[in-house]
């Protein structure tokens, strides 16, 4: 059932709209409206990993593509992003890949924001994760929604490739995203968020277990098109469902998540712009 009037709107169903959508609507007096212009992920191009590469330029990818480059012979260069539930994480490679410690800690000092810090982002890395591996309980979690697992039987050139780096004396680690991400570098094969054979999307990880609360609903096939002022207020958001508009508001919050090329296009298209 969908109302007309929320607590909070997100917009799009990717990785950052599922965590803020379903973060919210833990809060079960809390009513949360999630927006997503693709369709289901449940189909065997998102859901049987071997086949993400099908998803490339199908009905789930919004096909954007680059200026022509001088520099790359005049070719335009694809910029795939996902428009189905879960976004990029029903498209992508599936690849589990956490920051390294000195990143974070470069972000904390420009940013002047010790939150940024590698400690407490690795706190919220082990509340994120469900990790199958080797234990490690200081950089890893178990308990958190994102099942993430070793890679399953690697390709033998990517052993080789690993024993060759070993070789030249790059240490090689069990994950990349353990001790390694703490070190001068080394080489790994990857973790990857796949669960019992099938991809596990963040949309997956996040929303999909709380689809039976009231408290949340899912628009699919509706685009949002701009936001809704009361001066300089946003209070809603304006959308396309079957070539008509329509309004839904929010008496909180409106969340655009609509990844980097949408985010500032409906931004833009509401009038809100820098500079
Ligand atoms: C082919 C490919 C491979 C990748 N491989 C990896 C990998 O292995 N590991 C990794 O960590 N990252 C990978 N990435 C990157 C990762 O998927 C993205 O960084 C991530 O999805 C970004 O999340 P997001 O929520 O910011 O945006 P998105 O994932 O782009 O989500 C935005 C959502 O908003 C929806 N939306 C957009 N506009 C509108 C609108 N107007 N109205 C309603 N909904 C709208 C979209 O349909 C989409 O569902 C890959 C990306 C691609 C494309």
């Amino acid at each position: 059932m969908v109302n007309e009037h929320y607590d909070f709107i997100v917009c799009g169903a990717g990785p950052a709209g599922s965590v803020i959508a379903a973060r919210l609507a833990e809060d079960k007096q809390v009513n949360v409206l999630l927006i997503e212009a693709g369709g289901t992920d449940e189909v065997p191009e998102v859901m049987t990993p071997a086949q993400w590469p099908l998803n490339l330029g199908s009905e789930r990818d919004w096909a954007f593509v680059a200026q022509p480059n001088a520099h790359l012979n005049g070719r335009s260069i694809p910029l795939n992003m996902g428009k189905v539930l879960g976004g990029g994480s029903s498209i992508n490679v599936m690849v589990w890949a956490r920051g390294h410690k000195n990143d974070w800690n470069y972000f904390a000092e420009a940013s002047g924001d010790p939150a940024w810090r590698y400690e407490s982002v690795l706190d919220i890395y082990r509340r994120i994760e469900n990790w199958q591996g080797a234990s490690d309980p200081v950089r890893r979690g178990t308990g958190g929604p994102v099942h993430v697992e070793s890679a399953a039987n690697p390709q033998p050139i990517a052993q080789a490739m690993i024993e060759a780096a070993n070789s030249m004396g790059i240490p090689r680690f069990e994950s990349p995203n353990g001790e390694m991400m703490e070190g001068r570098g080394g080489a790994a094969i990857n973790d990857l968020i796949i669960q019992n054979g099938r991809r596990s999307s963040i949309f997956r990880s996040y929303v999909y277990p709380l689809l039976n609360q009231p408290n949340l609903s899912v628009l699919t096939h509706t685009i949002v098109s701009k936001l809704i002022f009361d001066g300089r207020s946003v209070i809603g958001v304006e959308v396309i469902q079957d070539g008509r508009r329509n309004q839904y508001y929010a008496s909180e919050e409106v969340i655009l998540s609509l990844g980097a090329i949408n985010t500032p296009k409906v931004l833009l298209q509401s009038g809100i712009r820098t500079g």
